[in-house]
């Protein structure tokens, strides 16, 4: 078996509960701007924003839209759905959902309690394709900053997941090597692939069943068994 010495963690949904964190984002989005009127069912406008969201971030993916275009759109669907058409509510709504929802602490079952225990046997970091700003604040409100030792991010860096060159990237500027650096992550693609083609060993946070077309090093269930790999 490998001696691992550095492990480096996907953020979102892998550690950061992003689900649970925004749902209650947009709880405080129906009470703050008093949408309870015209939007009587909370699930569903839930719901109705993943769905927007979800296809709005196939397109990004897709390189048919910008981020920025990204953020304000979901809001003008997912309003107009509900017969909101008012420019000035979704770019309101947009910002404070922006700025919100990053202050959520809400992480996935057994996170804190895996990071204290792997925190000081290994040196841990973050590897994300999102905002530094904006990952640095989830770190920080969800009370596990102290366990990483550094944050990379997509933005900072130029490359995203699963491109290699941000693994080889963030394993050069913390001098780990590849056999004793590891990559645990919920996406198949990004976290898994992704770090099998920079010839880093990987973990799969498989938590929807969703088998990876390359098999991975380790593969999990609950955060909790890392404690049984490391
Ligand atoms: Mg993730």
């Amino acid at each position: 078996m490998k001696t691992y010495r550095h492990i480096f963690f996907d953020l979102d949904r892998t550690l950061w509960d992003f689900e649970k964190n925004s749902a209650e984002t947009l709880l405080s989005i129906h009470e703050e701007f008093s949408l309870g009127e015209q939007i009587p069912d909370q699930d569903l406008f839930i719901v109705k924003y993943n769905y927007f969201n979800d296809h709005l971030w196939d397109e990004f993916k897709a390189g048919t839209i910008k981020k920025a275009e990204l953020r304000v759109r979901r809001f003008e669907l997912l309003l107009a759905y509900f017969d909101i058409r008012d420019e000035e509510l979704v770019s309101k709504i947009s910002r404070f959902y922006l700025n919100t929802n990053p202050l959520k602490k809400e992480l996935i079952p057994g996170a804190k309690e895996t990071l204290e225990y792997l925190h000081g046997k290994y040196e841990l970091y973050v590897i994300s394709n999102g905002f530094y700003d904006v990952q640095l604040t989830k770190l920080i409100s969800s009370g596990i900053s102290k366990y990483i030792r550094k944050t990379f991010t997509s933005d900072r860096i130029g490359i995203a997941k699963p491109k290699p060159g941000i693994y080889n990237y963030a394993l050069s500027s913390v001098n780990a090597r590849k056999a004793e650096s590891v990559m645990v992550g919920d996406d198949a693609v990004n976290d898994v692939h992704g770090a099998h083609y920079a010839k880093i060993d990987q973990v799969y946070f498989n938590r929807n069943g969703i088998p990876s077309r390359i098999p991975p090093t380790w593969e999990i269930t609950n955060l909790l068994q890392l404690k049984e790999i490391f």
